[in-house]
């Protein structure tokens, strides 16, 4: 049986005296993809911030390759090797896409020297071509789209154990969404990585995950495979548009 790399046991926390999530348990193991749906203000954001230190918890734990870190500061989670793409991808505008690619290595690059990560960076451009193409651009004049896989390829570059992904297809048309998608996907099963993806896009998110959960106002609703996910006929008439 796979590794367990991520477990979030009994977790709850608020925003001052708003509760907003409500004894919270999910595992991730090693090499999976794990999407977590629910609708608008259910408490995804919250729950990916407290898990790479964002936000502290109020109770409960997380744990990161078998060590606690809840509460650990996000920039120590990052060494760890966990990598958070945040909703609206926050790349940096006036940086060039060469540059921030180099921002996502920077951590690295004392230990892994320049031509270890300038060939990392070049395995990037092979899987994002587009980046190549652009790569003295401003960051800033990318589309919505390419940010988005600028903001991923830079998430890549710490060498990442677990992937965080916050609605990576928010604000993209839909084909544009599925491509991101089905490139998380093809990451995964060429590299290895491990992915715990937020969605509103519960088809598209769906298709490309192993497992899924389902929170509800600040609470586990729902867990099981994709496909039994997919199958619920509560997701059905919440999520995917079926009565
Ligand atoms: P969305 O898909 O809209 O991003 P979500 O499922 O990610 O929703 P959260 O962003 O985690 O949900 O928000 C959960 C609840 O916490 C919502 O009711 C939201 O209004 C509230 N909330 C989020 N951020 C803050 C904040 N900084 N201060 C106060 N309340 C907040």
């Amino acid at each position: 049986m796979a590794k367990t790399i991520l477990k979030v046991q009994d977790l709850f926390a608020r925003y001052g005296p708003v509760r907003v999530l409500h004894g919270i348990n999910l595992r991730v193991s090693e090499g999976e993809i794990v999407c977590l749906l629910g609708a608008n203000g259910a408490g995804k954001t919250t729950l990916l911030n407290c898990i790479c230190g964002l936000h502290p918890a109020k109770e409960g734990h997380v744990e990161f390759c078998e060590e606690d870190i809840t509460l650990v500061p996000a920039e120590t989670v990052v060494r760890k090797g966990m990598a958070h793409v945040p909703e609206r991808r926050q790349i940096f505008s006036t940086l060039s896409v060469e540059d921030n690619l180099w921002l996502g290595a920077s951590h690295r690059l004392r230990e892994a020297g320049k031509p270890a990560i300038l060939k990392e960076i070049d395995q990037i451009y092979e899987r994002f071509p587009i980046l190549r193409d652009r790569k003295r651009q401003m960051g800033g004049t990318l589309s919505g789209g390419q940010q988005q896989m600028l903001a991923i390829g830079r998430a890549l570059l710490s060498r990442p154990k677990l992937l965080l992904l916050d609605e990576p297809s928010l604000g993209l048309a839909p084909l544009i969404a599925k491509e991101i998608l089905q490139i998380v996907r093809e990451i995964r099963d060429k590299w290895g990585t491990t992915v715990l993806l937020v969605e509103q896009n519960a088809i598209a998110a769906l298709a490309v995950s192993d497992r899924a959960y389902v929170l509800h106002t600040g609470a586990m609703m729902l867990e099981g495979t994709a496909r039994e996910i997919a199958n619920d006929p509560r997701v059905q008439s919440a999520y995917l548009g079926k009565a």
